[in-house]
């Protein structure tokens, strides 16, 4: 059953109750209260007049009347019951049309975004609920059209990111097969090294939408710092030491423990550390600390490398964001990396984020972990 018909059958049934509730009061009592009033007019004619044919007269007279009187209201109370139909017909089309009128834009602007406009807005012309679902229907366009917009950047990004190691990995294979490349293991290795740049990108791709999508499970426990910090340090010692930058580990002893999935930190911190040991040069060094700010832990990693433009601060820890594209893939990084770590961060409750004071002067990564 439509709304609109639904409004009338309402305003039809009360109109209905009200006509009911008329006439039995009219039907019970104003034939007494008019048989009283007859009666008692009937006194002062009777104290004027005797009984007789003239009193006979006044009986007829009487019932005369009771009955016009009652034809009267029933037919006053048909006019009523017809007027109120109509009026109830006129008022649900109105109302009908009034409340119709926004859910049937909202109902198309619907249909307009199930079909991929998601552009689609609606002006909101009422302050009542309806203005307040608009409001609200506004809200989710908005938001699915950010979606959608994240979702075309992603596929774009990939398939760009895919793109450039596939085709070197098909011209070495081409140019093996047509003779111009020779057949060394040098060549070999530059294939394997493409290969292994794709294999890493499609895992730093899994992480990244586990990651999104929230689907990375924590375990958190109480930890020391230094624990967490050590552990890394320990492990990447011989790359630093490869490249010849120093890495130097500066905790106090008697830093608080941090609440956190000591796995999860770790992979944050290799990251951070990965980073700056790759834009670092020789000679270098990088150091980690810790220090309480206010209720959580402030987790630095601070390097004397190639530092970051304060346009770039924020942008790097963007998918896919790279400062200097060409160097960073060529080192193999996909500028992933930092957009897993503030995801893991951000998890933790957390926040992360870089300074540097410029081009060549180096920079520092900050990410706080609760301590309770
Ligand atoms: P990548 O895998 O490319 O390193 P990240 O997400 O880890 O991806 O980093 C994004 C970009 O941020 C890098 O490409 C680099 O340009 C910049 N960046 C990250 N760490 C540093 C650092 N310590 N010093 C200078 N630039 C950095």
């Amino acid at each position: 059953m439509s709304l609109g018909w639904k409004f009338f059958l309402t305003y039809v049934v009360v109109a209905g109750i009200a006509l009911l509730v008329l006439a039995i009061s009219t039907a019970f009592v104003a034939p007494q209260t008019f048989s009283d009033h007859m009666r008692s007019m009937g006194h002062m004619q009777g104290s004027m007049m005797s009984q007789g044919p003239r009193g006979q007269q006044i009986q007829v007279l009487d019932e005369e009347l009771d009955a016009s009187f009652r034809e009267s209201v029933n037919s006053a109370l048909l006019r009523a019951g017809i007027a109120a139909i109509l009026a109830a017909g006129v008022t649900s089309w109105i109302v009908t049309q009034w409340i119709m009128h926004p859910l049937r834009t909202i109902a198309d602007a619907s249909q307009q975004i199930a079909e991929g406009h998601y552009e689609q807005r609606i002006t909101r012309t009422s302050r009542d609920e309806l203005g307040e679902m608009v409001d609200s229907f506004n809200q989710m366009a908005a938001s699915l059209a950010g979606t959608e917009a994240m979702r075309q950047q992603l596929i774009a990004d990939v398939s760009h990111e895919l793109k450039t190691p596939l085709a070197s990995i098909k011209g070495y294979m081409e140019g093996l097969q047509d003779g111009v490349i020779p057949a060394t293991p040098e060549t070999y290795q530059l294939v394997h090294r493409e290969a292994d740049r794709l294999q890493r990108l499609v895992h730093d791709l899994q992480e990244l939408s586990r990651a999104e999508s929230g689907a990375v499970p924590l375990t958190i426990q109480r930890h020391a710092p230094a624990e967490i910090v050590n552990r890394v340090a320990v492990r990447l010692q011989p790359q630093f030491a490869d490249k010849d930058v120093t890495l130097t580990v500066d905790l106090l002893p008697d830093t608080p423990l941090v609440c956190a999935d000591a796995d999860r930190i770790e992979q944050v911190l290799t990251n951070l550390l990965g980073n700056a040991l790759q834009y670092t040069p020789e000679g270098g060094t990088v150091t980690v600390s810790a220090r309480m700010a206010g209720d959580v832990v402030e987790i630095a990693v601070r390097d004397t490398g190639v530092g970051l433009e304060p346009d770039d601060l924020t942008r790097i820890f963007q998918r896919f964001y790279r400062v200097d594209k060409s160097r960073s893939r060529a080192s193999g990084g996909s500028g992933i990396g930092l957009t897993i770590a503030r995801h893991i961060v951000e998890a933790h409750g957390g926040s992360i984020w870089a300074e540097s004071p410029g081009h060549d002067q180096g920079s520092t990564f900050y990410f706080t972990l609760p301590t309770t």
